[in-house]
């Protein structure tokens, strides 16, 4: 099925994405010959063997029903991002794709314990380095700070622990977050196997990038049951990634509707890596846990290694979700106000994606409140209406005002020149 929204003109926002996970083909080549490293033959596609329109940056070789392959492929990518300057160009590269398909707002999920281990030439052992987190830090940001002027996109950062690599480890990541504060970073995840460990384990971690101050998004419910996102909401999740079996417990349902708890829904990640979905995005609950009120963000998950980005998991979610422009419109405001970014710039982001709605649009959340069951999504659609309205006299008023002023200053041009005619 087609669907008649055009996702390309839409604003985005993308809440999940692994920075090692966002390395395209072409990216991949590139740093393979920077740091000498001989990629398998078979490592990406060749041109002819897949459909460039649907992976214009290049696609990777694996076989999508074999979990251990995708693994190869993002362990043998994420090896080769070794530098600055690595971290640079990969984050630029990244962010310049994201801006281009109307990317209004993007937040990337880094791992400390990947980017900022070094031996420790005293000790021999490897750990945590300050200095070295600190020049990866500043190349990242000189990217997103290159990609905000050249573009407006606006980028944050989630520190993650990494769940399979142990309960304390998690600690000492969240430790250092704590103790090296960048004003990027605003918050704190956890990810990797979700098998590894209860939540419970992880609590002192995350007790501590709480009192930092830290809003915390955590990967639950992809290949675990609710009851995995039970315990996130109970540790303090504002946002659960993926939440695929949330509408296994209604009242795991019910809490994320009225707690006003985010699912960063990831639909071809979810349709290659979660078995339960059987590799077919008709058995994903995308459009359930939106009918029920729950926020909901569209998201790439990994976008280089499936060869996706989000302007395509948005043409996909309306597509195989049946999401009208309306629908799209609410699930990038929901995006921007459960992000982490602070108060004054959701509120910018925010205002910049009213600003893009027609009179149409506004009718349409206005028909869409009126026919919504869920009292939760029935209420919240008809705030975007009031306040879509608020900003479309704000800029009639704006509009009307400049118009004025420049009438006023022909007129003005118009005396003098006659002035001097006289003269
Ligand atoms: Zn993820």
């Amino acid at each position: 099925m087609t669907s008649k929204v055009n996702t390309a003109a839409l604003p985005k926002v993308t809440l999940h994405e692994h920075i090692e996970g966002t390395v395209t083909p072409e990216m991949a080549a590139k740093l393979a010959q920077r740091h000498h490293v001989k990629l398998p033959d078979d490592f990406v596609m060749a041109e002819g063997q897949y459909d460039k329109n649907d992976f214009p940056n290049g696609r990777y070789a694996y076989d999508e029903s074999d979990f251990g392959a995708f693994i190869n492929t993002y362990d043998s990518v994420a090896d080769m991002m070794r530098t600055p300057q690595d971290y640079y160009d990969v984050t630029k590269d990244y962010l310049s794709k994201n801006a281009a398909e109307g990317g209004v707002y993007a937040e990337l999920i880094l791992s400390p314990a990947h980017m900022a281990m070094e031996v420790n030439e005293k000790t021999g052992k490897s750990e945590l380095s300050a200095p070295r987190y600190r020049a990866m830090m500043e190349a990242i940001s000189k990217a997103a700070q290159e990609v905000k002027e050249e573009t407006g996109l606006e980028t944050r950062f989630i520190a993650t622990g990494v769940r399979n690599m142990g309960a304390e480890n998690v600690k000492q990541v969240a430790e250092f977050i704590r103790d090296n504060p960048h004003p990027l970073v605003t918050g704190f995840g956890i990810a990797g196997n979700e098998r590894a460990g209860e939540f419970d384990d992880f609590a002192d971690a995350l007790g501590i990038a709480k009192a930092a101050g830290l809003k915390l998004a955590l990967h639950a419910g992809e290949i675990r049951g609710p009851e995995s996102i039970k315990d996130a909401i109970r540790l303090g999740a504002s946002r659960i990634g993926h939440g695929v079996s949330a509408p296994q417990d209604p009242a795991v349902m019910k809490d994320l509707a009225e707690k006003n708890i985010m699912v960063e829904v990831c639909p071809t990640s979810n349709r290659i890596l979660v078995t339960d979905l059987k590799g077919d995005l008709d058995n994903h609950p995308a459009r359930v846990l939106y009918d029920a009120g729950i926020r909901i963000s569209l998201n790439p998950d990994d976008a280089g290694i499936f060869g996706t980005q989000t302007g395509k998991e948005h043409r996909i979610s309306a597509e195989k979700f049946n999401f009208t422009k309306a629908e799209m419109l609410d699930i990038t405001l929901c995006a921007i106000e459960n992000s982490f970014a602070d108060v004054k710039t959701r509120k910018q982001v925010k205002e910049n994606v009213y600003k893009q709605m027609t009179a149409e649009d506004r009718q349409e959340l206005k028909d869409l409140a009126s026919n919504a069951k869920n009292p939760i999504l029935k209420q919240r659609l008809e705030t975007r209406a009031a306040e879509s309205e608020k900003v479309a006299k704000k800029l009639e008023i704006q509009q009307r005002r400049a118009k004025a002023i420049s009438a006023m200053k022909a007129t003005k041009m118009a005396l003098l020149n006659r002035k001097s005619v006289s003269r």
